[in-house]
């Protein structure tokens, strides 16, 4: 059986880090958003005995051993239902760029997932595959989701938001601005880290400041207005190493009125209550440093699975 799927970028329209916690990753509020920016991910379970997983990816950047998260995602699913024997081929066409801030790699993971639940059919209902995934990756759980949601935790507690801005905005689009340039997470978290004293904070202090996100998010999104309350923390940090992303920020404030950045970068957006005005906005957009420049819209899934070939 061969199974083909789309895996979506997501964006961070908020996103607010707190301090490290005992187990070394950071306490995040967050508001994630799908998007109709996708990789496509081909899957071939074929004949042969032991255990084997091959990637192929058109992008020569990405690793195509159990580096690729991907690979984990294989693995860690045979793991959990006892499947010993297998041969997989994994064919991975890139779109997201890699280390964008887009959850590219993530996404590529949680289409993995779901077209593995087609491709060998065990017996357990999707709470299971969102621990899985949550074993596999952060960002793992949203990307199945996919739509608008509150995260919180290191990335894994989700609450999705039904009214999400895919929902109530249709007409809208956002206009992203990816640089060519690979953002490495961990030290943008460790530049977050030293750019300012983090209180220890108590979990109470922390779900009130959630409530309060929470609230203000869902009733900025059902009147159409949210852009002002676009925010995230990893951007002064990540500006005083990375000067070029900073212009590239400024530009784009100066062409849209308002920039923020995704994730720890190097995508930025823009939000546009219409979506001809994003695709104006695109043309008339000169890049400062080779950045590319794409409209895409709030999408409701994650994953989509596109094809499913059996008895070949
Ligand atoms: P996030 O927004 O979750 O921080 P990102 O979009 O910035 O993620 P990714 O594109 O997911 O970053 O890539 C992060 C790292 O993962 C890179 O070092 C990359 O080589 C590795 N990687 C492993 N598998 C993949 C994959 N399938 N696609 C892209 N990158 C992958």
């Amino acid at each position: 059986m061969i199974i083909q799927a789309n895996s979506f970028a997501k964006l961070n329209l908020f996103l607010k880090v707190y301090g490290k916690r005992p187990d070394g990753f950071h306490d995040i509020i967050s508001i994630m958003q799908s998007v109709g920016l996708y990789d496509t991910l081909t899957l071939e379970s074929v004949d042969g005995g032991g255990k084997n997983i091959s990637i192929t990816c058109n992008d020569a950047g990405v690793p195509t051993d159990e580096k690729n998260i991907v690979w984990k995602a294989a693995d860690i699913f045979s793991e959990s239902i006892g499947l010993t024997d297998y041969n997989l081929k994994i064919h991975i066409e890139k779109n997201i760029p890699v280390m964008g801030g887009l959850a590219g790699g993530s996404s590529d993971a949680a289409a993995t997932l779901i077209a593995l639940k087609k491709l060998w059919k065990p017996d357990f209902h999707d709470e299971k595959l969102f621990k899985i995934g949550a074993k596999v990756g952060s960002d793992v759980p949203f990307c199945l989701l996919g739509g608008t949601a509150l995260v919180q935790g290191r990335g894994e507690v989700l609450e999705p938001l039904p009214e999400g801005v895919h929902a109530k905005c249709p007409g809208g689009a956002f206009l992203l601005v990816m640089p060519p340039v690979r953002v490495e997470t961990g030290p943008a978290y460790d530049a977050v880290d030293a750019s300012r004293i983090v209180e220890a904070r108590k979990w109470n202090t922390l779900t009130e400041e959630y409530r309060t996100i929470r609230d203000g998010w869902i009733s900025a999104i059902r009147s159409g207005e949210f852009a002002y309350l676009f925010h995230n923390d990893f951007e002064a940090p990540v500006f005083g190493y990375r000067h070029e992303l900073e212009a590239i920020h400024t530009h784009l404030r100066n062409h849209a009125g308002h920039a923020v950045m995704s994730g720890s970068g190097s995508t930025m957006f823009a939000w546009f209550p219409l979506y001809t005005d994003a695709f104006d906005a695109k043309d008339s957009y000169l890049p400062l440093a080779g950045e590319k420049v794409v409209v895409a819209l709030p999408v409701g899934h994650g994953v989509r699975i596109e094809g499913e070939i059996s008895n070949i």
